[in-house]
């Protein structure tokens, strides 16, 4: 990376904030789109405009294999599969990242505020993802959750530690794992969890948790495809994790979570994974939102109103104008849309029309235990060892081409 003094950058008192003989344009959250989106500039402008990625942590998150608790219990804090350092995964060319979290953007003056200062843009990419959404449920929010990586590791060392103990249950006892949520993260989590040899990794006496996944009043795998869904139920089934369909869970004291009309369960671990929400800084902008505050953006990605700033990834709603569906929210979606905000600011600049989005899904492949999988790629439903193999070779082609400063593919 050039250093910033060579890029035009001069280094304020603190180390949040950037001034700059150009404005930056500013990039917030270095996840899957912000990375891309900002290297994809970075090479646009061959470096000659001014960058700045800000991220609350000095890693790129691999969040889509925060599923991988087996291996994040075994690893304990070594976590560098997961967490890759952000100068690693920024382009050589005029990106600059400052660490900070973001605390307000005001719209109207083309400002934000970062750890307490503030940033002028010229151009802004919000890509600050999400945060779980808990839709009122009292008590849910005391559950484990493996959105964020510190969140899978706390859930990890838990069950690592309940498992560790287990030989210690009554008789006939064993530890009981509750995750909420039947999308592909809770069906991940509950597979996962169910085919760790937790006996390897904590000793020959333990017992195999028993796993309930309770997939609430949306149907088990929402919005896949019929052949994909029925695997997973087959796979899952055979991992040993008993499918709860159904019944909502509506509230949480303690140890146990009460259901839609009036079951009980009784859990040692639960999870929450049962969706997300835009973070509350992006619900209080004064723009329109879809589901859950996130964005409503214009085709071209652009905030109405704002044709200078650009949402990007998990933080924004957006439907496919072909079939009408919501584009998804997936870590393949926020890097295409990532390209897109990139070219568009290019074009912007140079007072260019500009690109709509066009979503085009290469596939979807969900990890089912530690060696199977069910997917749908180019219309093809596979499953089983195959599937998992080449979900594995996809996440390390991304953590390659991420790690290559590139930003992904
Ligand atoms: C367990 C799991 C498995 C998944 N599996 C898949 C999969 O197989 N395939 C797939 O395509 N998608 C998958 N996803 C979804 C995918 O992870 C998300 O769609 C993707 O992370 C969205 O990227 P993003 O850049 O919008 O958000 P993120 O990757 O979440 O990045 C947001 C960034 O913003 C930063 N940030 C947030 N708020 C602030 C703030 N106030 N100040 C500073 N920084 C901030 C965060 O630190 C983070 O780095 C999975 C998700 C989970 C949880």
């Amino acid at each position: 990376m050039v250093s910033a003094r060579a890029q035009g950058f001069f280094l304020s008192r603190s180390p949040a904030v950037v001034a700059t003989s150009e404005t930056p344009v500013v990039v917030l959250g270095a996840g899957y789109a912000g990375v891309k989106l900002a290297n994809e500039l970075s090479r646009k402008t061959d470096g000659h405009v001014p960058i700045l990625l800000v991220d609350r942590h000095p890693v790129h998150v691999v969040r889509t294999e925060l599923y991988e608790l087996g291996q994040l219990a075994e690893k304990g804090s070594d976590v560098r599969k997961w967490a890759i350092p952000i100068q690693r995964v920024i382009g050589r060319r005029g990106v600059v990242y400052r660490e900070g979290t973001v605390e307000a953007i005001d719209l109207d003056r083309s400002v934000v505020t970062v750890s307490g200062e503030q940033q002028p843009y010229s151009g802004l990419g919000v890509c600050l993802g999400n945060v779980p959404a808990y839709y009122g449920v009292a008590g849910a929010e005391s559950l484990y959750q493996v959105y964020r990586l510190s969140g899978a590791m706390r859930l990890a060392h838990a069950l690592h530690r309940a498992e560790a103990d287990s030989s210690a249950l009554p008789a006939g006892e064993r530890v009981r794992v509750v995750v909420v949520g039947g999308g592909s993260t809770g069906t991940e989590v509950a597979a996962e969890i169910a085919t760790t040899d937790w006996r390897r990794l904590v000793g020959s006496s333990s017992r195999p948790p028993s796993v309930t996944l309770v997939c609430g009043a949306l149907p088990f795998l929402s919005g896949l495809s019929g052949g994909l869904v029925e695997h997973a139920r087959r796979l899952l089934h055979d991992a040993g994790v008993v499918v709860d369909e159904g019944r909502n869970v509506t509230g949480v004291q303690g140890s146990e979570m009460t259901l839609a009309g009036g079951g009980r369960l009784r859990f040692d671990i639960g999870v929450w994974a049962a969706g997300v929400e835009a973070p509350p800084l992006i619900r209080a902008l004064p723009v329109p939102h879809g589901h859950g505050g996130r964005l409503a953006v214009e085709p071209t990605l652009q905030l109405p109103g704002h044709p200078s700033v650009f949402g990007v990834g998990d933080v924004i709603e957006m439907k496919d104008p072909r079939s009408g569906a919501l584009i998804p929210q997936t870590a393949q979606a926020a890097v295409a849309e990532a390209r897109v905000a990139a070219e568009n600011l290019w074009r912007l600049r140079g007072g260019r029309s500009l690109l709509p989005f066009e979503f085009h899904q290469r596939g979807m492949i969900v990890s089912l235990g530690r060696t199977k999988a069910a997917g749908r790629v180019a219309r093809v439903t596979i499953w089983g060892s195959p599937a998992a193999l080449l979900k594995s070779l996809v996440e390390a082609e991304y953590r390659a081409t991420a790690q290559s400063g590139r930003g992904a593919s």
